[in-house]
């Protein structure tokens, strides 16, 4: 059966944590250094194959300002799907972040699949400083944040959200978790894979 399920999936967070970026990135394998600020909600489509399904993702990329937050319903409202961001090098974002999946929960569809996405890591983790060091990819070793200072370097921005500490909260709250970069592209198709592999067969 080759006829793809439709999939309709809203991303949500504050403003410029990068959800625009991780649609460019997911449908264009793009990304954009000054991306504008989105107005309103801009809508996309992509499709994705899984063994045995295919899915047609239909993404309304919200706005994050306040002002915008009374259209939100909108677009979350009927959605099979969500991507609530936030941006690991700020807190307060996380928190941001945490209120749109109560939002969600009392006010979306019950079977809603959300996804908790911590984005900008390139900006904390060692891969981006091996790069800039003109290191080949062979150390694929995770490093965990307390190296963060551990290179003077480059100037390395911190990360202000623990993984596990982020990853905590969305055990509880039920939810996917992933950490991401839309810049180099780090995790952004896994969200979506996971996503289309929790969503029913019709
Ligand atoms: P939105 O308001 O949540 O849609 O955020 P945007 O996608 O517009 O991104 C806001 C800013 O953050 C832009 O300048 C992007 O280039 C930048 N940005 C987005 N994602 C990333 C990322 O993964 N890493 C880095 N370093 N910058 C990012
Ligand atoms: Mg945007």
């Amino acid at each position: 059966n080759m006829k793809p399920v439709q999939v309709k999936l809203v991303l949500l967070g504050e403003a410029a944590v990068g959800k625009s970026s991780l649609v460019l990135r997911f449908v264009n394998n793009e990304f954009q250094e000054n991306k504008e600020p989105t107005i309103g909600a801009a809508f996309l489509t992509q499709k994705c194959r899984l063994e045995d399904k295919s899915i047609k993702f239909e993404i309304w990329d919200t706005a994050g300002q306040e002002r915008f937050h009374s259209l939100a319903p909108m677009y979350y409202r009927n959605a099979q799907a969500a991507v609530v961001v936030y941006d690991v090098t700020k807190a307060s974002s996380l928190e941001k972040a945490k209120s749109w999946v109560k939002e969600l929960q009392r006010q979306a569809n019950p079977n809603i699949v959300i996804a908790l996405t911590g984005n900008k890591v390139d900006l904390v983790q060692e891969e981006g400083s091996s790069e800039s060091r003109g290191e080949g990819s062979d150390n694929e070793q995770e490093q965990e944040d307390e190296d963060e200072d551990d290179d003077e370097d480059n100037y390395r921005i911190s990360r202000q959200v623990p993984t596990e500490e982020a990853r905590a909260y969305a055990d509880e709250a039920g939810l996917l978790f992933f950490e991401t970069s839309a810049k180099n592209g780090k995790g952004v198709a896994e969200v979506f894979l996971e996503i289309a592999k929790k969503i029913p067969l019709e």
